[in-house]
């Protein structure tokens, strides 16, 4: 099983995706945790690249496809051969990501990360993607809080493209309630975790 945790920033999705491959090693399920953009030498190089753009910034384009170029080379040495060993993969940002950032908040639009992502990954998704989310007001105080400290590690985005971002998500949740299970962020993590494990629930079941 291929589950991804998707949200904005600061929402709390890496803690979340550590917790839950403890609760599945509980269970006797192996995960693979890993995440995006990264999980790979070639595709943690590419995040760095991401993270530390040339003065001029990334065009787009060029970050879209970095984006795919990482999540491809993710895919095909540790995503697919995971899954193909029977063990479950659960990763911190997938195509939802790009989906998000790049096609609904940036200028590319859905059609054409999409497209990417079937050129470079086969279009594969996980079979779960939990979105991690809150009010516009709550985005917004979880941005400034992180403020100074990698509040945005790409960086010269303002609190508008992540508002956009997240309400990105929570559209992708309504359009796709099978693919998707939004948690709602607010509250404890311990209490953002029973949400969580109650939208794997049914995953683990079958
Ligand atoms: O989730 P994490 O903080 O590791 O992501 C690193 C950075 O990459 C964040 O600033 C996030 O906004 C950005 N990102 C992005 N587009 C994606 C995935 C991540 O802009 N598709």
């Amino acid at each position: 099983k291929f589950i991804a945790f998707e949200g904005g920033e600061g929402m709390g999705k890496s803690t979340q995706a550590r917790l839950l491959q403890s609760s599945l090693a509980e269970r006797g399920i192996e995960a693979v945790l890993t995440r995006e953009p990264g999980g790979t030498p070639g595709a943690e190089a590419i995040r760095e690249m991401l993270l530390h753009p040339p003065g001029e910034g990334w065009g787009a384009e060029a970050e879209a496809l970095l984006f795919a170029a990482a999540r491809a080379d993710h895919v095909h040495r540790l995503i697919g051969p995971s899954l193909g060993a029977g063990k479950w993969v659960i990763c911190d940002r997938f195509v939802d990501s790009s989906r998000a950032y790049q096609g609904y908040a940036g200028e590319l639009g859905d059609e054409k990360v999409r497209a990417l992502h079937e050129i470079g990954s086969r279009g594969l998704l996980p079979d779960l993607t939990i979105v991690i989310g809150a009010d516009s007001e709550e985005v917004g105080k979880r941005l400034r809080a992180r403020d100074g400290d990698n509040s945005d590690a790409i960086g010269g985005r303002d609190e508008e493209y992540h508002t956009s971002v997240n309400a990105a998500f929570d559209a992708f949740a309504q359009a796709e309630p099978v693919r998707f299970a939004r948690v709602e962020g607010t509250g404890s993590v311990e209490e953002v975790q029973a949400r969580v494990m109650t939208a794997v629930s049914a995953l683990i079941g079958s």
